[in-house]
């Protein structure tokens, strides 16, 4: 098989939902992989946020291995080790009371939608469900979480959305203050906008709606889907603004290359959904549980310290670039704004010379995996500034 063999299959037979580059990855460690003609690149994507370790983590591939060679399946009709394990270690490291498991980003904020209505409805009456979120968010692609995402570009088909959810500017706390209603149960962010371009809330607004929350009654839901496991340097982004979310969604990195994602429920919200309520047949899969098992272990404070140190070194290699106008985010989720060139031009550049990033709006993005090497780093940033510089000619 060549590539052209696997691109022309792809175009024949899979819905073309998707503008790919010409890249597919036959093997890879760590941050390195070889694509199918044996080409090499350095990795600044992880797949978008879940190679936490990179390709092929032994540790990771063991645990997963021999759990699949054992049971992989069984449903929630029954009770699973590993998700259990899984679950205390989550709560635990979070301070988070309860965990409920599916398989993506979007059907974890499906979860934390339906249980802040139900908490709405338990507490306040029917009518409180009514969600606040923020323009230029991004929540996910099923039909609720589309309408919660804050973007009209979003919102040109599929009609109609369900109903229930509005939206306010960033930074803009006099707005949301004025849009918390009696029929408001919750307010959902994500600390820093991830597909809206790596954008990060201000402490002081983080702080306010952290606050308005509390006066008003109501739940903060954060979208940790991005931001979680590790990739800010926190095990979740939350924990740097001191922050006690009611629930928080975690998806991405969670098991490092596997389906697999949580839904965290704190204090007030804990018991919230009752049985028959929410279930999803795939959820706590004994082989994701025992990925995520593994990358759990792994973060703890040495480990995220070297995810902060690595995330400033590549942030200030990228700030002392000609050709750069902006570096925003934290830990290893950044965002660079070129003064000059296309993001998607700039990606395929990088990928010609053997380096994958990612674009968010008119942002190149990196996410590179958590266990990223220093010389993966320094090589990867020579082609990345190189090629910074060839697009500003
Ligand atoms: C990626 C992402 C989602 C959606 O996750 P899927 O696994 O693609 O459904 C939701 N919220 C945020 C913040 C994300 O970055």
């Amino acid at each position: 098989m060549t590539f052209e063999d696997v691109r022309s299959l792809t175009e024949q037979y899979v819905e073309g939902t998707y503008a790919r580059f010409p890249l597919a990855i036959e093997s890879g460690h760590g941050a390195t992989c070889v694509d199918f003609d044996g080409k090499r690149y350095i990795d600044f994507g992880s797949g978008i946020g879940v190679n936490a370790l990179g390709f092929a983590d032994a540790d990771w591939a063991a645990a997963v291995s021999s759990q699949a060679a054992r049971v992989a399946h069984t449903s929630n009709l029954y009770y699973s080790l590993p998700g259990a394990l899984v679950a205390r270690d989550l709560c635990e490291k979070s301070g988070m009371k309860k965990v409920f498991f599916c398989n993506s980003g979007a059907e974890a904020n499906e979860g934390a939608i339906k249980a802040a209505r139900k908490w709405g409805e338990m507490h306040k009456g029917r009518d409180c469900c009514e969600i606040i979120t923020l323009c230029n968010s991004f929540h996910g692609r099923t039909v609720a979480t589309l309408a919660a995402t804050g973007q009209d570009v979003m919102h040109t088909h599929f009609f109609p959305f369900p109903e229930g959810f509005c939206y306010v500017e960033p930074g803009d706390i006099a707005n949301l203050s004025d849009k918390i209603t009696g029929k408001t149960c919750a307010v959902m962010i994500e600390l820093i906008q991830g597909e809206g371009g790596v954008v990060p809330l201000t402490t002081d607004f983080v702080q306010g709606v952290a606050a308005l929350c509390q006066e008003r009654d109501i739940l903060l839901i954060v979208d940790e889907v991005q931001t979680g496991i590790g990739r800010t340097g926190w095990l979740y982004c939350y924990q740097s603004f001191g922050l006690s979310p009611d629930i928080v969604s975690s998806a991405k990195g969670l098991a490092s290359g596997l389906p697999f994602g949580a839904v965290l429920f704190g204090a007030r919200t804990a018991g919230t959904l009752t049985p028959g309520e929410h279930a999803t047949t795939f959820g706590m899969n004994l082989v994701a549980a025992a990925g995520a098992m593994v990358v759990l272990s792994r973060l703890d404070n040495a480990f995220l310290n070297t995810v902060k140190e690595k995330g400033r070194y590549i942030s200030d290699a990228l700030s002392r670039c000609e050709n750069v106008a902006s570096v925003t985010g934290m830990g290893l989720m950044i965002g660079v704004l070129p003064k000059r060139g296309d993001a998607r031009d700039i990606v395929s550049k990088c990928m010609d010379k053997g380096l994958i990033v990612l674009t968010a709006k008119n942002k190149v993005r990196l996410l590179p995996p958590l266990v990223i090497s220093d010389a993966e780093i320094n090589n990867g940033l020579a082609i990345l500034t190189e090629v910074l510089q060839e697009v500003a000619q």
